[in-house]
């Protein structure tokens, strides 16, 4: 899964030219940073490889996604509707801008069932945000054809699968924008950082300055620079992009190892018919950081991820229907409303709503679901172990429940 595992020689000769200057931060300075701007090349070669016209870091995913609903002009009282399976940033950003999490079910592409999007659809709807969970994707064509009839905005929460494409064109940069997080255990890490793409040059404009203060960056003085509008500091530092810069440089390798480990642990897994694997829509490319299958009932798979523990094989195996983390089931914080200040009504009662919500749909895909995280590193005799031991756990379960 992710890039930290290979981090190496090039990593540290990138900060090391940070280093030798001195100039630790992204703007400014242009004198004594002889030339060097790590920020400003990661942002140009992310325009080059995921093909996109317009890249803005930003200190993290979260920052990402926040700054990328704040250029979209979505703010306070607008409903974003989103699935409920995710990681936490994906609400904890559109409550950031004032805005509302409609949570709504998922399918077997484990993200947004395009039915219950359009079910979920009302006049305060603004933007559609699938999360490209686990390193594939949701069925985009059907998302894009739903907000282009209601005019809605799609932004593709894409942090999760980069180097995944859909019909040729890498994902989080087929919507309205799209977000990376390059977080520590990301496909390729800055250690902390994300980033907006976009093909929409007034988007890109202000996700600029809003992470920067507002600064419109049109001259060579930093002080002198005017603020056209509010903004935030979500700068990335140069010595994270430096670090980015080298894992960006390194992503096929760590894409073509991900395939070929995926492909080698999933056979295994195929030559136990009641196991399915997670839908990828047609014309879809996984990254294959993860691999996510399903058994056929919630008790066969409560009983292999119990057995797998007892056999001290669970480690990268995730369960997300009991995590904490990732899984509507668990977010009681979000369902009770606790924040450490007032939210305004319109969220607060929203987000109260979401207790007497019940998601039987997702309910009866997650709680079937393991996602295995695939390594860079792993040996074929490690993978060979794994396969083996995973196979023998899970006809055993089958076999006592038969
Ligand atoms: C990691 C992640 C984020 C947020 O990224 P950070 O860089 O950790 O803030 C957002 N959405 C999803 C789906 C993620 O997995």
């Amino acid at each position: 899964m992710p890039g930290f595992e290979l981090f190496g020689a090039e990593e540290r000769k990138e900060v090391n030219d940070v280093l030798e200057t001195g100039i630790l931060m992204r703007y400014g300075f242009d004198g004594p940073r002889q030339g060097i701007w790590k920020a400003k090349e990661l942002e140009q070669a992310i325009t080059e490889v995921f093909g996109c016209k317009y890249a803005q870091l930003t200190s993290s995913g979260t920052a990402a996604l926040t700054t990328a609903m704040a250029a979209l002009g979505i703010g306070a009282g607008d409903e974003v509707i989103m699935p409920s399976f995710t990681f936490v940033a994906s609400f904890e950003a559109v409550l950031s801008v004032g805005a509302i999490p409609v949570l709504v079910d998922i399918d077997e592409t484990l993200t947004l069932n395009p039915s219950a999007v359009r079910a979920a659809i009302t006049p305060k709807t603004k933007c559609v945000m699938p999360v490209h969970m686990c390193g594939s994707m949701a069925d985009l064509d059907a998302l894009k054809q739903i907000c282009n009839e209601h005019r809605l905005i799609l932004l593709e929460d894409a942090c999760q699968s980069i180097g995944a494409s859909y019909k040729g064109r890498s994902l989080g940069t087929i919507g309205d924008a799209g977000t990376f997080s390059f977080d520590f255990v990301k496909t390729i890490t800055c250690a902390e950082g994300g980033v907006v793409m976009t093909n929409n040059e007034d988007v890109y404009r202000k996700s600029d300055g809003y992470t920067d203060h507002g600064h419109d960056h049109l001259g060579v003085d930093r002080g002198a620079d005017l603020h056209p509008f509010i903004g935030y500091n979500y700068r990335i530092s140069e010595l994270h992009a430096a670090v980015g810069l080298a894992q960006i440089r390194k992503l096929g390798t760590f894409l073509g190892l991900q395939k070929k480990n995926n492909k080698a642990l999933r056979a295994y897994l195929e030559q136990i018919p009641e196991v399915s694997f997670r839908i990828v829509p047609e014309g879809g490319d996984d990254s294959c950081s993860f691999l996510s299958w399903f058994l056929p009932t919630e008790e066969l798979t409560r009983a292999v991820v119990a057995e797998m523990k007892e056999q001290g094989i669970l480690a990268g195996n995730f369960y997300w229907f009991v995590n904490n983390w990732h899984y509507i089931s668990k977010w009681d914080h979000l369902k009770n409303a606790v924040t450490l200040s007032a939210l305004s009504d319109v969220q607060r009662e929203a987000l109260l709503r979401l207790k007497e919500t019940a998601f039987p749909a997702s309910d009866a895909i997650m709680s079937r679901c393991i996602s295995s995280a695939i390594s860079l590193v792993w040996t074929e005799e490690q993978i060979r172990e794994k396969g083996e031991k995973m196979v023998a756990a899970i006809r055993k379960v089958l076999q006592a429940n038969k």
